[in-house]
């Protein structure tokens, strides 16, 4: 009798635990979300080493702070076309258990990513809501649930990173273009830290009121969470396979054999117009976009393995006859 009567409010307890572990998804405030892509647009343009870019991360920083995550700077100089740059990641990260820090669990870290910097674009004002605003800010969004709900997806840390000189000055090369994410791979896989990621899945440009997020070509895992998380929620439409390569801030980790995925709205506005244009304004964003992906990924982060439906129930993958 003594035991039944502890039993039952223990098992209340681990199932309201579970419960409100498996929601988190809810709290997503897409207005909250749409509000941080208000203030990025407010501040300009946002190139590598401008003082435009310093007052960014100052925004970012102080917003993860708020949700209590701790934030730290990974800086370092590489030459640009325009000659060498301070470049800066933040790498944020989510509140964890005691039980992280038990010598034999080890947990590896899930990142999730986004560039913040913006296009150096002289000529025009390109204020980059979309690319660079939208993804950015709701990454700070999903990084103010994820504490709030302790979350560990998949039963890793969680991370998010916030890189710097994504953007190429001229073309993509070896000296201009994802240098935060190139750097970033480079010191993990200097330190040892490289083999302690479980993933990175990429957002970039995703605030697109005529959302259609593609998926190129990454791990059939993650691809695979990402579609039953989407269907799930009944926003599948809102996703599908990118019929080409895409070269972002992925590059650097699948290169050195890191899952990872790319979540990406590469048409925006009539055939892309509006991209690398002074058109990228917050008027073509809509906070519904930034909820159709914050949630999708965070209900993604939040199904176990057992869950998930095959892959075969998603349609067949360009990539992979
Ligand atoms: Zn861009």
């Amino acid at each position: 009798m003594t035991s039944r009567l502890l039993a039952a409010p223990l098992a209340f307890l681990l199932a309201a635990v579970a419960c409100r572990g498996s929601e988190a998804w809810r709290a997503f405030d897409s207005e909250r979300a749409l509000a941080h892509v208000r203030k990025l647009v407010e501040i300009g343009p946002r190139p590598s080493g401008s003082p435009e870019i310093e007052r960014t991360r100052e925004y970012l920083t102080a917003r993860l702070h708020e949700a209590g995550l701790k934030v730290r700077r990974q800086t370092f100089m590489e030459p640009t076309p325009r000659g060498p740059i301070e470049f800066v990641n933040l790498i944020a990260e989510v509140p964890g258990r005691w039980t992280d820090h038990l010598p034999w669990r080890r947990p590896k870290t899930l990142l999730l990513a986004s560039h913040y910097d913006t296009k150096w674009m002289p000529e025009i004002r390109f204020v980059g809501a979309n690319d660079g605003g939208s993804s950015a800010a709701t990454l700070v969004e999903i990084g103010r649930v994820a504490a709030a709900a302790r979350l560990r997806p998949w039963g890793c840390r969680l991370e998010l990173i916030f890189f710097d000189g994504e953007e190429a000055v001229r073309a993509y090369s070896p000296e201009d273009g994802l240098h935060g994410s190139r750097y970033f791979v480079r010191r993990a896989k200097k330190t040892g830290a490289l083999d302690r990621i479980r993933a990175l899945i990429l957002l970039d440009m995703i605030g697109d009121r005529d959302l259609s997020v593609l998926l190129p070509r990454g791990d059939p895992d993650l691809t695979r969470r990402i579609f039953a998380a989407a269907a799930s929620l009944g926003m599948r439409e809102n996703f599908r396979y990118s019929p080409s390569e895409i070269l972002d801030d992925h590059a650097p980790f699948a290169a050195e054999g890191v899952p990872a995925l790319n979540l990406i709205d590469f048409d925006y506005g009539p055939s892309n117009a509006w991209w690398h244009t002074a058109e990228d304004t917050l008027d073509k964003i809509r906070a519904r976009s930034l909820e159709i992906v914050g949630k999708t990924l965070l209900k993604a982060l939040e199904t176990e393995d057992g869950a998930l439906p095959s892959i075969s129930k998603f349609g067949s993958d360009p990539h992979r006859p």
